[in-house]
């Protein structure tokens, strides 16, 4: 029996975060035994080019020996004190001098996590109870952000879970990303009652999907009239498009943020943050309730920080975006060699090759796309040793530890697949 089998025995699906199943583009899992740098090894010592870093956190690569060493000597410490610790100041300093809308700080274990407390935190601070999302944005797990949820809860046809009680999503309303004018509507309809918006300022779990000129700017100011809060889930975007985020790339801030993945430099870490004035409304500070056993867990912090000192290293986004924008570029080239016509988004070292003629900036656009195709690609390029997200509507990420090499193989096998399969 292989380990996959048998995992399927004792974990339900035999995986512990569903997309990771290969249930959309089929075939069993690549069980993995190690990783460095640019690569994934599997249990048979195969060796991968990696572009799903993990679903993003490995912005520096894999096993990156700087986090590697932070982690085993804070280990030498102690793995947990459930106290107060010099760590988490230094990481929450950090956070608040990177991220710019960010003056206070609170650290959790989850992405989840972070988008349950924010949202608890907006209502209290507006006395409101309705909160708006966009279709195909993903923001956790948690029951009242499973509507018209993104990633897997796309790949799945599962618009909402079955255990999520309807009250519990009454709350929970819905917009059209890339569409002031949803927002408008929702906004008049249910004057007063908007607690927050939130949104992934560039959406990355519906493939990528860019926000259109001028949309977050109008978001922000829909909010600014109306008392609303605006919270950017920069759980992706965060530490990804710039040191200090979707927010600093496009000079907009909003009232919360919320941060995982490369906040954690793979150790399980999320965080979110604002404006001292929202903030302070957190326990003990204030009253709204919000905990947690392992929070600022020694471990995490000591890879999370040593994380963002590197990232803070002059010239690092311009070189990650030299190596995307050659991979990228060489992918585009790709296409239009081949005479097709497929969209492709692509912002800094995140993209999405979409098996859709024209453009994508739309959820309804990216729905258009051919998820079959896409799984005779994914097969296609692992079969070359390149292994990209199992799931159409997810990014590429690319890392600092993509050489030059990784990236001449991948345009190469990219070309090879399209020619295969199209
Ligand atoms: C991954 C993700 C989350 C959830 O983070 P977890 O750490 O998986 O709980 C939330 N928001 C966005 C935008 C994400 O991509």
């Amino acid at each position: 029996m292989t380990i996959f089998e048998e995992s399927k025995k004792y974990i339900p699906g035999g995986v512990n975060s569903p997309v990771r199943a290969f249930g959309s583009v089929g075939g069993d899992p690549v069980i993995v035994k190690s990783a460095k740098g640019s690569k994934v090894y599997d249990e048979n010592g195969k060796e991968y080019i990696d572009y799903v870093c993990s679903w993003g956190p490995m912005i520096t690569g894999h096993a990156d020996p700087d986090i590697i060493k932070a982690v085993k000597d804070a280990a030498d410490l102690g793995t947990s004190f459930g106290a107060p610790t010099k760590a988490e100041l230094d990481i929450a300093k950090k956070i608040c001098s990177m991220v710019p809308s960010v003056e206070m700080v609170r650290l959790v274990s989850s992405g989840t996590e972070a988008l349950m407390s924010a949202i608890r935190l907006a209502r209290a601070y507006t006395e409101r109870d309705k909160i708006i999302k966009f279709e195909g944005c993903y923001h956790g797990h948690s029951d009242s952000l499973l509507v018209k949820a993104g990633s897997g809860a796309l790949t799945f046809n599962q618009p909402s879970s079955p255990g999520v009680p309807a009250d519990f999503t009454k709350h929970t309303l819905v917009a059209q990303y890339n569409d002031i004018e949803s927002i408008k509507k929702l906004l008049a309809e249910n004057k007063g009652e908007v607690a927050c918006i939130l949104i992934e300022p560039v959406a990355a779990n519906m493939g990528v999907v860019l926000p259109a000129a001028g949309f977050l700017e109008d978001l922000r100011r829909v909010c600014d009239d109306e008392g609303v809060v605006l919270l950017f889930d920069e759980v992706i975007t965060g530490f990804r498009l710039a040191a200090g985020g979707a927010q600093e790339y496009f000079n907009i801030k909003p009232d919360i943020t919320t941060m995982g993945k490369i906040i954690g430099g793979g150790l399980p870490v999320g965080a979110f943050g604002g404006k001292s004035e929202i903030m302070k409304m957190l326990s003990p500070d204030g009253a709204v309730y919000q905990a947690g056993t392992l929070s600022g867990n020694p471990l995490a912090t000591a890879a999370g920080l040593t994380m963002l000192n590197k990232l803070s290293q002059p010239d690092f986004y311009k070189n990650l975006r030299q190596k995307a924008d050659t991979l990228f570029d060489g992918m585009a080239d790709n296409c239009k060699k081949l005479g097709l016509d497929y969209a492709y988004n692509r912002i800094e070292s995140l993209s999405c090759l979409f098996f859709k003629d024209g453009t994508v900036t739309s959820f309804a656009d990216a729905m258009k796309t051919d998820t079959k195709l896409y799984a005779k690609y994914f097969h296609a390029m692992l079969d070359r040793g390149i292994t990209i997200a199992p799931a159409q509507f997810e990014a590429m990420f690319v890392s600092a530890a993509h050489t030059d090499e990784d990236i001449e193989k991948t345009v190469k096998a990219h070309y090879e697949s399209l020619k295969e399969i199209v």
